[in-house]
Parts: structure tokens; C-alpha cells; sequence
């Protein structure tokens, strides 16, 4: 009888206990969701129009931001172009040396501009990127897609400078604008795109969601870096998508200009 009320007891206090959790967590998910950390649904897009094989890109007239409002977006310090992010240390991440060592990670040169929302005061709205609309830059075609799994996906993009008769990347007549971690990927490859039109959105990665954005002279890394380089070890420059990071064993092949990356 004593062992079944002080069961009964138990309960009630658990019941209570249960209670008195749920009406005190309530308010704070509450706030967390209208702070935005916890993402808006995605918006809905129409359906990409039907597969249109390689044309030639038309000439871009004009580059905008692929994050708009522009002035809503920046990088932070160590996500600027060309710089190193000794945030990341000495763990290594995709380059070797010339004696097959791994270059620490924050060694590296950053390639693009990582793109972070920012708040009314112009400061780190961490997270605010999330789902946000990505814009392709300026008129080109589509040329390269890739789910990059953990990162997102990645998406490149060929605008034509100049006009004539065949686009030569030996001349010069084109740049590649380059999206990583993003989503929902509204393009595929050979698609023509327009100026501003909307190619996926922002990668949820919690408060670190950002676009790296990338500008770059030439389409395909592979075919770029000498033999015997960094670049050409199939790292992280030398293969098609050859994103985010540069480096090289000398010196005055490291930052990311000498190969024709291009500060955006
Ligand atoms: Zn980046």
C-alpha cells in the first residue's frame, strides 16, 4: 500500500516535471524560429525548363552579386579573397607537397569570397543566409553541376566577353562565375541562364550558411596546372570543379591571381 502511493507520487511529480519543461522550452523554440536560426521552409520554384545541349553563352552584358540585396551580404575577414583563415590550423585538406606532406589548411589562399547575411547594423547575421535565393551573375550558360554531398552543391556557370564566332578560353573571351553550398539547384548543365535569375539557394549549415563565390579565368582546372605543381596533384585546383582553395609549392604560384582566379 505505502509502495503503491509512493508510486502514485512519482508520477505526479514526472507529470508535473513534464509540464513545467514543456511551458519553459516553449517560448525560447518560439523565439529561436521568429530569430530565424531556425530556417523558413523553402520558397517554391517553377520547374526548370527542359535541357537545352551547349549553345554558345550570349555575350554577358553586365555583372551583378549573386546574393541580393548586395549591401545585405558580406564576408568576413578571413573570408575575403586571397587571403589564409588561420582559423582552420594544421589539420590538412586537400593539397599534398612536393614531398607528398598535407598542407595545413590554413595555408591555403581562398579563392572566392565567402558571403555571409548581414544584419540592419552591417554586422554577422549568422545564419540569416539560409535558404536565401542565389542569382546567377550575369547572362551565361550552365555548364557544370555537382552535389558535393556534406557541402552542398556546387554550380558553374560560362559568360561570354566578347562576341565571334567561337568562344576561345585561350583568348581570353570568357570568366566562369562559381556557387558552392548551395541547394535546391534550379539549373542544369547547358542551360542557358539570364542576368539575376534565380539557380538555387543558400545550403542550410546552420549558423555557418554562406555562398562561396568564386570568379575565374578558366573552365576547367585540369587542363591549367603545370605538371609537377600543387594544382596538378589532383588537389584541390586541378580537376574540373577546382574550388575553394589554392596553393602551390612556390611561392610565387600561390596566390590564387597567378592561375586566374579573379577577385570578385
Ligand atoms: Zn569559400
Amino acid at each position: 500500500m505505502q509502495r503503491e502511493s509512493g508510486c502514485r507520487r512519482v508520477l505526479v511529480v514526472m507529470f508535473i516535471a513534464m509540464g513545467v519543461i514543456c511551458l519553459t522550452a516553449a517560448p525560447y523554440v518560439w523565439n529561436r524560429y521568429l530569430s530565424g536560426l531556425i530556417p523558413p521552409p523553402l520558397p517554391s520554384f517553377p520547374p526548370a525548363p527542359p535541357y537545352t545541349p551547349w549553345p554558345t553563352p550570349p555575350v554577358a552584358a553586365g555583372f551583378d552579386f549573386p546574393l541580393l540585396p548586395a549591401a545585405s551580404y558580406g564576408p568576413l575577414p578571413n573570408t575575403r579573397y586571397g587571403v589564409h583563415n588561420p582559423a582552420f590550423g594544421d589539420r590538412s585538406n586537400c593539397f599534398r607537397d612536393a614531398g607528398g606532406g598535407g598542407v595545413p589548411f590554413s595555408q591555403l589562399y581562398h579563392a572566392g569570397i565567402d558571403l555571409f547575411a548581414l544584419d540592419g547594423a552591417g554586422q554577422t547575421a549568422w545564419g540569416g543566409a539560409t535558404h536565401d535565393p542565389v542569382h546567377a551573375v550575369a547572362d551565361g550558360v550552365v555548364i557544370y553541376t555537382l552535389d558535393a554531398g556534406a557541402d552542398g552543391y556546387i554550380i558553374i556557370v560560362e559568360h561570354r566577353l566578347a562576341a565571334g564566332p567561337a568562344l576561345s578560353e585561350a583568348e581570353g573571351s570568357a570568366v566562369y562565375s562559381v556557387y558552392w553550398h548551395v541547394s535546391s539547384v534550379q539549373v542544369r548543365e547547358g542551360q542557358p541562364v539570364a542576368r539575376g535569375q534565380i539557380i538555387a539557394v543558400v545550403y542550410d549549415q546552420g549558423f555557418n550558411s554562406h555562398l562561396h563565390w568564386e570568379m575565374r579565368a578558366f573552365r576547367d582546372g585540369s587542363n591549367l596546372f603545370p605538371a609537377g605543381t600543387a594544382g596538378a596533384r589532383g588537389t584541390c585546383n586541378g580537376h574540373f570543379a577546382g574550388v575553394g582553395y589554392t596553393w602551390d609549392d612556390d611561392p610565387a604560384r600561390a596566390a590564387p591571381d597567378y592561375y586566374g582566379y579573379l577577385d570578385p
